[in-house]
């Protein structure tokens, strides 16, 4: 396959469907949170009964303009809803509100690893309830399917980038660094296995060169940033295959089955006149002052590329900067840290080290440990006064996580402190020549790195409080 990869090229273009935090629905009162008893949270409005009117949720505008900045995109003046027509057992209107011809965003893009990706709009709308599969295996095995309203009417933003990715990489890449920014702009969770962030892949493939897109597929059902990897990857070779034995790709939905690892037909690609859209009659069009839209750009936190940016002008390799910003509570709880006023570098070698291996295994978030941003100053503090080694610090960090003591207290109690009273040191040295006479010897001969092995002595008789730099001073002395 990989040489009759040299013979195309693939686009990609992304439909990323954010579920926005607000309290409540987009049209209705109900709440929206996730994970509540079938059905609790389902109005008339959401149930679609007859002669309820929506009322818009000015929460989700908000989070579409602060979205929508965030993108770089246009906020028109004006935007509208529209109904798009659907026959499913979970949308009991039998349409959902959505935007067609007049979106909430339009034109913007995203940089992303240097490329620049156009973003053609992002769209508010609402979601459809969920059906629930019953019986043995799910679809295939169910005989019968049970309807679950709770999460029809939870605002959506749609956010539709141009066909501008070229490569799963390029896919993957965007899609990181898109849920970065809502999640940083606090307008959604981003949580890919739950289904708060959905992606839908169009791929197509053309021979090298050509100007003319191919026919695209549509790839629903990718649960993961590597899914998505895997199963554009997929694809890409199954359209090759086809154009290779000169057939032809067809415009349709296919479903992305992460175990088989395969995608299937789901169903014929619709064209926008299959959904009958035409203007919500119940809603007026939505005038966006510019005051609106400046008032909340003058609430744009700090975006993920400012971030990696500015923790890179601090020193931070681009690898660590952007490893802390993917992990956004350890981004925050660096920032409060670096508020505090301490050095970023020994900062980034704890979070980056201890604090990061100890989340990982424990799979915590820096916020459910016990460690505050004053405490990992405090401990970073008496590194920097030599009070103690930075090697103390390694040892005593994780009980801090896990009980939330202060260093200097663990310090105190367990007698770590350094010991820089050259006095004591130069006398545990020449204990430690005494009981190796060979090795002292052998040093004197000019086996030199032998130097290495003294300090580890000394360490070890001190319990690794001697301060480092005075116990190799000392030990150069004594070995003349
Ligand atoms: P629909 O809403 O019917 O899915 P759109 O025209 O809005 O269709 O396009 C949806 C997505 O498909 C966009 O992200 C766009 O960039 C992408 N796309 C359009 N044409 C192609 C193509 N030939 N190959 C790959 N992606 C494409
Ligand atoms: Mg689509």
């Amino acid at each position: 396959m990989e040489d009759l990869r040299d013979k195309y090229e693939v686009v990609i273009g992304l439909e990323v469907h954010a579920q926005l935090k607000t309290k409540s629905k987009i049209f209705a009162p109900d709440g929206c949170e996730f994970g509540k008893e079938p059905n609790s949270e389902t109005s008339p409005i959401t149930l679609g009964m007859p002669g309820v009117l929506p009322v818009l949720n000015k929460e989700a505008v908000n989070m579409g303009i602060l979205t929508g900045l965030a993108l770089n995109c246009e906020i028109p003046e004006r935007c509208k809803f529209d109904r798009k027509q659907y026959f499913y057992p979970d949308l009991p209107k039998g349409y959902q509100i959505s935007q067609y011809d007049e979106p909430i965003c339009v034109n913007g893009y995203l940089n992303v690893k240097g490329k620049r990706i156009g973003i053609t709009r992002a769209h508010l709308e609402e979601d459809a309830g969920k059906l629930v599969h019953a019986g043995a295996d799910g679809l295939a095995g169910s005989s019968y399917s049970l309807v679950d309203l709770n999460r029809a009417g939870t605002p959506l933003l749609e956010i539709v980038s141009e066909p501008d990715m070229r490569s799963s990489e390029e896919a993957r890449n965007y899609m990181e660094e898109l849920r970065n920014i809502v999640r940083y702009i606090g307008v959604c969770d981003g949580n890919l296995e739950e289904g708060s962030m959905r992606c839908d892949a169009n791929i197509s493939i053309m021979p090298k060169g050509s100007k003319e897109f191919g026919t695209r597929a549509e790839i629903k059902n990718v649960n993961s940033f590597s899914a998505l990897q895997r199963a554009i990857e997929y694809e890409i070779d199954r359209q090759i295959e086809i154009v290779e034995e000169g057939g032809k790709v067809v415009q349709e939905t296919r479903l992305w089955d992460d175990n088989a690892r395969e995608t299937k037909s789901m169903r014929g690609k619709e064209d926008a006149h299959d959904y009958r859209y035409f203007p919500e009659p119940d809603l007026m069009p939505l005038k966006i002052s510019r005051e609106w839209v400046e008032e909340i750009r003058a609430k744009m936190p700090e975006l993920p590329q400012a971030k990696r940016e500015r923790y890179m002008s601090l020193g931070l390799s681009e690898y660590d900067a952007s490893v802390i910003v993917e992990q956004m509570g350890l981004a925050l709880f660096f920032d409060e840290v670096l508020k505090l006023g301490a050095s970023p570098k020994i900062a980034v070698n704890f979070i980056m080290g201890e604090i990061a291996a100890y989340l990982k295994e424990t799979k915590l978030e820096i916020n459910e440990t016990r460690l505050t941003p004053e405490n990992l100053v405090e401990l970073i503090s008496l590194i920097e006064k030599n009070t103690i080694s930075n090697n103390i610090g390694k040892q005593i960090i994780v009980d801090m996580m896990k009980d939330g003591s202060k260093a200097s207290e663990i310090v105190e109690k367990r007698g770590l402190s350094q010991i820089s009273d050259t006095g004591a040191i130069k006398e545990i040295a020449q204990k430690v020549c005494d009981a190796n006479p060979e090795q002292v010897a052998a040093y004197k001969n000019g086996k030199v790195q032998l130097l290495g092995f003294f300090v580890g002595q000394v360490m070890k008789e001190t319990k690794g409080r001697a301060n480092p730099k005075a116990v190799n001073e000392i030990l150069k002395e004594i070995l003349g």
